[in-house]
């Protein structure tokens, strides 16, 4: 039935810059592709990052299958993590049949928990979308990108009397509040000009320990002087992303510039590389599983990115259903350019209350 298999991706794995001498830092996980544990990723990312890609390089993959028994695949899987967009919804669209799908995976006793990468909005704001669409969805099931990076310091312990610069949107902001850290930042920041003068120097506040970078429609040379500043002069500072995603569909009409491209802004400055806390990085992964004492092995990854959600659920040692009711068509999955092969693919979830048909 298989007939070849691919060489997987390459994957990406958390990694974090510069100075291991930060403050309170202890193990998080392990590393899904090398066994090591975050401190030790921290502290030699070179080394492992370089042996994380070696060992996915010799990874081979079976060509991804049409879902044809979607009751085979509900029964073995304990938890269902969905993206968001392009898979529940699309902009303000709900898309045909998720409400009638969740509920009826709910009615069957699973576990529903929605991840995305974007970092505009709190899981609180989420919350309110999904309300708005009609769909039954807690706070508690909801994982954004802004969520994982007030997450990732809390489980470091990070110094509460330290202070966190933000280079991005409402949504980090908020979630650091609720986590009880000090900020600054963010929106306050989008209108800052700085006018080049002979012997000018902006001062910037010495106790920021960390510079987190999100997805920043108005992101601007302040923005990136105060962060490069600090990660460069403030002895220990991290340097965290939400994600790397490339593109971002603001509309419909075309691909737009994603969180990468700000994360990239302040790497070509501080020539550091950031910790990745969203999407395909495995720290989500680990703290859903630890926080709902979930076997990885017993999750289900539902996404419509190969690059973000289906590495994501692999490189979470899960099994992966590609949807393709987002952004990735048929023919893209099946490129011979294309090396993530998820297990499964399907047109929508919807096709979960179609069990033994196939449908693509
Ligand atoms: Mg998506």
């Amino acid at each position: 039935m298989l007939s070849r298999a691919v060489v997987a991706a390459t994957s990406v794995v958390s990694v974090s810059a510069g100075n291991p001498k930060f403050w309170g830092l202890k193990k998080l996980s392990s590393c899904s592709l090398c066994s090591s544990s975050s401190w030790n990723l921290l502290c030699n990312r070179s080394w492992n990052t370089n042996k994380c890609r070696r060992m996915a390089n010799y990874t081979t993959r079976a060509l991804a299958q049409p879902l044809t028994d979607a009751d085979q695949l509900i029964y073995s899987v304990e938890t269902f993590i969905f993206d968001c967009d392009g898979v529940i919804w699309k902009g303000d669209k709900l898309i045909d049949g998720v409400s009638e799908t969740l509920d009826m995976l709910r009615s069957k006793g699973k576990r529903l928990v929605f991840v995305t990468n974007n970092s505009t909005k709190s899981r609180k704001q989420y919350g309110k979308k999904f309300e708005t669409l009609g769909l039954n969805v807690c706070e508690e099931e909801i994982f954004a990108s802004s969520f994982a990076a007030a997450a990732y310091l809390k489980s470091i312990d990070f110094p509460k009397d330290k202070k966190v610069y933000v280079v991005g949107e409402d949504g980090i902001l908020q979630e650091l509040e609720l986590a009880g850290f000090q900020y600054l930042g963010g929106p306050e920041d989008g209108g800052k000009k700085i006018e080049l003068k002979p012997g000018f120097l902006m001062e910037h506040d010495k106790d920021v320990g960390a510079v987190v970078v999100g997805f920043d429609r108005y992101l601007n040379y302040y923005k990136i002087q105060y962060g490069t500043l600090c990660i460069r002069e403030n002895p220990g500072c991290l340097f965290i992303a939400t994600n790397r995603d490339a593109v971002t569909h603001l509309t419909d009409a075309q691909e737009w510039a994603g969180g990468g491209s700000m994360v990239g802004a302040l790497c070509g400055s501080t020539q550091r590389e950031p910790l990745v806390v969203g999407k395909p990085s495995t720290f989500m992964m680990d703290y859903l599983a630890n926080k709902f004492g979930i076997m990885k092995s017993e999750i289900c990854m539902v996404g419509d990115r190969l690059d973000t959600d289906i590495l994501f659920g692999q490189n979470g040692g899960c099994k992966t259903l590609l949807v393709l009711s987002g952004v990735t068509s048929l023919s893209m999955l099946q490129s011979p350019n294309n090396t993530i092969q998820p297990d499964f693919y399907t047109n929508m979830i919807s096709d979960f209350l179609l069990p033994k048909v196939a449908t693509v």
